[in-house]
């Protein structure tokens, strides 16, 4: 089994970048943003809890949160790894996965991190609103996305650094180029 985190801020590419490694390795996406938005356009009663939190882009409770994903990884008990996007974003979550994945003979093998620039990201965001219609893509709620990044989730980053397993990708550039050199460093387990 091989299981990957890809980390970066809001706009970073990492939606982008996931959809390319799994045509070209065969792994299962899961994407907390893209849960979060599932429940609350189906109107179940978590989409009722966090659809608050999201509007106004506020992270969702670590236990809400990593309930949620626990289910999602064991409803796919035979796939040969994942893609974890958007998720851990707090050190609770970083170690409730490590903890969970322990406990079924598997591990977090690489964190890729897309480094980006806040200017970037926000050039990045306003375009993605435009076809997204998100609306925690507007500016003033994308503030409080990078402010949450910054004050809960950058601490993650040390936390792998220290089990050796975080890499430092150049997220600006080309899409393609970008790819190759993630490509790369996944090649490198297989
Ligand atoms: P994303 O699509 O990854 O940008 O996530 C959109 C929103 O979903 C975030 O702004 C949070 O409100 C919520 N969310 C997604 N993943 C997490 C997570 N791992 N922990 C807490 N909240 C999350």
């Amino acid at each position: 089994m091989f299981n990957l985190v890809i980390f970066g801020p809001p706009g970073a590419g990492k939606g982008t970048q996931s959809a390319k490694i799994i045509d070209e390795f065969n792994l299962a996406h899961i994407s907390t943003g893209d849960m979060f938005r599932m429940h609350i356009s189906q109107n179940t009663e978590l989409g009722l809890k966090v659809k608050e939190l999201l509007a106004e882009g506020i992270l969702v409770p670590d236990s809400v949160t990593i309930n949620m994903l626990e289910e999602e990884v064991n409803s796919k008990p035979d796939v040969a790894g994942f893609i974890f996007d958007g998720f851990p974003r707090t050190v609770k979550q970083a170690q409730a996965l490590d903890e969970f994945l322990t406990e079924k003979g598997a591990k977090i093998d690489l964190v890729l991190q897309l480094e980006v620039t806040e200017e970037e990201i926000k050039k990045r965001i306003a375009e993605r609103q435009k076809v997204s219609g998100r609306a925690d893509d507007d500016a003033s709620k994308l503030i409080k996305r990078i402010d949450e990044y910054f004050q809960k989730t950058v601490h993650v980053l040390p936390y792998y650094e220290q089990q050796g397993k975080l890499v430092k990708v150049k997220g600006i550039g080309d899409i393609e180029e970008i790819y190759a050199h993630i490509s790369k460093e996944i090649a490198a387990f297989f």
